[in-house]
C-alpha cells in the first residue's frame, strides 16, 4: 500500500494528469467536472476492486440510481493498484514514483474521456480492446509529449505499448426504489 509520502506523490500526479488531459481534449475548468470518475488507491478499495497484475482497474458503475431519474447514469472509478506500481518503481531504479504516477493515471484518464464521448465501447469484443489500448497508448504520449517531466521519458520508453494498464470491470448498480 502506499505511505502517506507516496500518496502525496500520487496526488501531485494526479493533479498533472487531469491539467494535461484537459487541456489535451480542450475540456474547459467547467465540462471537466461532468466527466464523472473517482480515483483511489488500494486502501480505498474493496476486495473485488483490486487486480492481480494491472497498474488500475477502471470499474463502471452503471445503472439508474433512483426511480425518478429516467437517464442512465455512469460512473467511472479508477482503482490505482498500489502494490503493481510501487512493484514497478523497485523493479528499476530509473522508474521513478512521479512520471509513473502521471504516465498511468492520463493514461487511464484518456480512456474515461473516450468512454464518455462515445469513442471507445467499454464492452468491446477483445479484438477492438487491443486496438483501443493501441490507440489510447499512441494518445496519452501525445497527451505527455510537451510534458517537462523528470525520467517521463524513461517511463514512456519502457511502458509505452505496455500490455497490462488496467483491467476493466462492468458493474451494474440496482436501481434503488
Ligand atoms: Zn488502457
Amino acid at each position: 500500500m502506499f505511505s502517506p509520502a507516496e500518496i502525496q506523490v500520487i496526488s501531485q500526479a494526479v493533479e498533472i494528469a487531469e491539467d494535461v488531459t484537459a487541456n489535451y481534449f480542450k475540456i474547459s475548468t467547467a465540462q471537466w467536472k461532468h466527466v464523472r470518475y473517482d480515483i483511489r488507491t488500494l486502501a480505498e478499495l474493496s476486495p473485488d476492486e483490486i487486480a492481480d497484475y494491472a497498474f488500475a482497474q477502471i470499474i463502471r458503475y452503471s445503472g439508474k440510481p433512483d426511480l425518478s431519474r429516467q437517464r442512465h447514469y455512469d460512473y467511472f472509478k479508477i482503482c490505482l493498484q498500489d502494490q503493481n506500481i510501487i512493484a514497478a518503481v523497485e523493479r528499476d531504479q530509473g522508474v521513478k514514483l512521479l512520471p509513473l504516477g502521471v504516465y498511468v493515471v492520463t493514461h487511464e484518464l484518456v480512456h474515461i474521456v473516450r468512454f464518455c464521448k462515445f469513442l471507445q465501447r467499454f464492452d468491446a469484443e477483445p479484438l477492438e480492446r487491443q486496438q483501443e489500448e493501441m490507440r489510447v497508448h499512441e494518445i496519452t504520449q501525445g497527451v505527455l509529449g510537451s510534458l517537462r517531466l523528470p525520467q517521463l521519458n524513461y517511463v514512456l520508453e519502457v511502458y509505452g505499448d505496455y500490455q497490462f494498464m488496467e483491467q476493466l470491470k462492468d458493474h451494474k448498480l440496482a436501481t434503488l426504489a
